[in-house]
C-alpha cells in the first residue's frame, strides 16, 4: 500500500513538472509579460502580454489568460508601460551635415523609431533613408520630401551658414514640373513647399502631388492666405507659419501689401527677403488678430483636413529657453564636440538678448492656437525640427510633447500625435503607430506612467524597433560611444 501512494506521488509530481512547461512556445518570438499597454487611441489596458514575432506583434492577450512555456524569452513588464515607438514629424538630416552621423543612434536611444524629414539635399536626405531600409533593426524609418519646393529667390539657397542650401529657387512652371518629376522618380514619400513660391507654383505643386499621391506639407507662401492654399490642397503645415497673417481682421491690405513687398524684393537675397516682411506683418497681424476670422480659417482647415505640425519647441524657445538648462545642455554631450561648442557660445548670445513683449505675446499666441487647432479637431504631428535652435536630435521631440500638453492637449493625445498620426498621415496606420496585433513593434517600455506626467515619455527603460530589443545597458552603450566620438 505504501509503495503503491509513492509512486502514486512520483507520478504525479512528474505530471505537474511536465505540466508547469506546458505552455505555449513561441519560437524565435519575444514576449513581454504583465505590463500596461499605452494604446493613443483608447487609453491604457493594464496586465497585458505581447508577443512579437519576425518584426511584427504576434498578439495582445491579458496574462493571466495566457500560459507560456519557459523556454521563450520572456521579459517581466510587471510595473512598466509599453507605448508605440514616437515619430519626429519634422527634422533636417542635412542642416547641418556633420551631425547627421549622430542622429540614427540618437532618435532610437530616445525612443524615436521613425522620422519625416521635412527637406534638404535630396541624395544626402536618401542616403539615410536607404541606410535605413538596409538595416530596419537598428535604425529609424526614414521618411523624406527632398528639397524645399520655393519661388525666386529661394530663402535656404545656402548663402549663409543659417540658411544652408536645402532649397530649389523655381522660376518656371516648366522648371517646376521637372523637379516634382524627378523627386517622385527617385521616390520620394512627400513634398514640401515652401514660403517664396506664387500661388500658380504652389497650386501646380498642390495638384501634382494629388496626381502623384504624395502629401503636400509646407510654409503657406506669403503671396497666398491659409485660406487659398488650404482649398488649393495643402495637405499640413509647418510651425503655424504666417496662419496669424490670415486670422488679421485687416488680412485683405496684408495680402496685398506682401505681394507689393515681394515684387519690389525680386533682386533680394530670399532670406532676408523673408525676414523683412515677416517683420513688417507679424506683430500688426497679431495686434489684429480676429477671432471670428481665425474661426473661419480654422474651420477650413478642419473641412479640408489639413493638419498641423505647430514645432512649439522651436518657436517658442526663443522666450522659453528650454536650451540654457544644464539638463538639456547635458544632450550635447553626444554631438560633434565642434557643433556643441557652436551651439553654446550662440546660447550666450542668445542669452544677452531681450525678451520684448511682441516675441513673448507671439509666443503665447502660438501655444494659445495650438489650443484652437485642437479643439476645432484639425489633426496635428509632433515635429521638432531638429538641429535646428539647439534642438537636439531625440531629446527635443519629448519636449515637443510637453509643449502640446501646454496648449490644452491630454498627455495621450499628444502621444497620440508622435504615433499614431504620423503614421496615418503616410497610410500605414494599419501596421504602423499603435500597439496592434500585425503592426511593426517599434515600441518603448518606460519606468513611469506617460499619462500621468507627459515628461514621463523619458523614463526609458527600453527600445524594440522592429522586433529587436534594446535594452538600457544597450542604450547606454549607444549613447557613451556617441559621446566618445
Ligand atoms: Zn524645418
Amino acid at each position: 500500500m505504501k509503495k503503491i501512494s509513492i509512486s502514486l506521488f512520483i507520478f504525479t509530481s512528474l505530471f505537474f513538472l511536465a505540466c508547469s512547461d506546458s505552455g505555449i512556445i513561441f519560437k524565435d518570438g519575444l514576449i513581454i509579460e504583465n505590463i500596461s499597454i499605452i494604446d493613443p487611441e483608447i487609453g491604457i489596458k493594464d496586465n497585458q502580454t505581447v508577443v512579437i514575432q519576425n518584426g511584427k506583434i504576434l498578439q495582445i492577450t491579458p496574462t493571466k489568460d495566457l500560459r507560456l512555456s519557459k523556454t521563450n524569452t520572456i521579459i517581466d513588464g510587471t510595473g512598466k508601460y509599453l507605448m508605440p515607438g514616437l515619430w519626429d514629424a519634422h527634422i533636417h538630416f542635412s542642416y547641418i551635415k556633420e551631425l547627421a552621423p549622430n542622429m540614427f543612434d540618437l532618435f532610437l536611444a530616445n525612443g524615436i523609431t521613425s522620422v519625416r524629414d521635412t527637406g534638404g539635399d535630396i541624395d544626402f536626405v536618401n542616403k539615410w533613408k536607404e541606410k535605413s531600409l538596409s538595416d530596419p533593426k537598428n535604425t529609424p524609418r526614414v521618411m523624406i520630401a527632398g528639397p524645399l519646393l520655393d519661388g525666386m529667390p529661394n530663402v535656404y539657397d545656402g548663402s549663409d551658414p543659417g540658411h544652408p542650401p536645402l532649397s530649389v529657387g523655381l522660376q518656371s512652371q516648366e522648371d517646376l514640373i521637372n523637379e516634382v518629376n524627378e523627386l517622385d522618380s527617385l521616390g520620394v514619400d512627400f513634398l514640401k513647399a515652401y514660403e517664396m513660391l506664387t500661388s500658380e507654383q504652389f497650386k501646380t505643386i498642390a495638384s501634382l502631388g494629388k496626381e502623384k499621391g504624395l502629401k503636400v506639407t509646407g510654409h503657406v507662401p506669403l503671396s497666398m492666405d491659409v485660406i487659398s492654399a488650404s482649398n488649393a490642397g495643402l495637405n499640413s503645415m509647418e510651425h503655424l507659419r504666417n496662419l496669424e497673417l490670415s486670422c488679421a481682421s485687416n488680412s485683405d491690405e496684408l495680402l496685398q501689401e506682401r505681394r507689393e513687398l515681394l515684387l519690389l524684393g525680386r533682386d533680394d537675397k530670399g532670406a532676408a527677403l523673408r525676414s523683412s516682411i515677416h517683420n513688417k506683418q507679424r506683430e500688426t497681424a497679431i495686434k489684429n488678430y480676429d477671432k471670428n476670422k481665425a474661426k473661419e480659417v480654422l474651420s477650413v482647415l478642419a473641412k479640408n483636413d489639413t493638419w498641423q505640425i505647430p514645432t512649439l519647441a522651436l518657436s517658442t524657445g526663443f522666450v522659453k529657453r528650454h536650451f540654457d538648462k544644464a539638463e538639456w545642455q547635458e544632450s550635447f554631450n553626444y554631438i560633434p564636440k565642434e557643433i556643441a561648442k557652436n551651439w553654446l557660445e550662440s546660447i550666450d548670445k542668445i542669452n544677452q538678448m531681450e525678451i520684448t513683449p511682441f516675441r513673448q505675446e507671439y509666443s503665447d499666441w502660438l501655444i494659445a492656437m495650438t489650443g484652437n487647432i485642437h479643439n476645432t479637431g484639425i489633426e496635428i504631428m509632433a515635429g521638432t525640427d531638429t538641429p535646428i535652435f539647439f534642438l537636439t536630435p531625440g531629446r527635443s521631440l519629448h519636449q515637443e510633447l510637453v509643449m502640446l500638453v501646454e496648449a490644452g492637449l491630454t498627455p495621450l493625445e499628444a502621444i497620440k500625435t508622435a504615433t499614431v498620426n504620423p503614421s496615418k498621415y503616410f497610410n500605414l496606420e494599419k501596421e504602423l503607430g499603435n500597439i496592434k496585433k500585425d503592426h511593426w513593434a517599434d515600441l518603448i517600455i518606460l519606468d513611469a506612467n506617460p499619462l500621468e506626467d507627459i515628461n514621463n515619455t523619458r523614463s526609458i527603460n527600453a527600445v524594440i524597433k522592429q522586433g529587436n530589443y534594446f535594452d538600457k545597458a544597450a542604450l547606454d552603450e549607444m549613447m557613451k560611444q556617441l559621446k566618445e566620438k
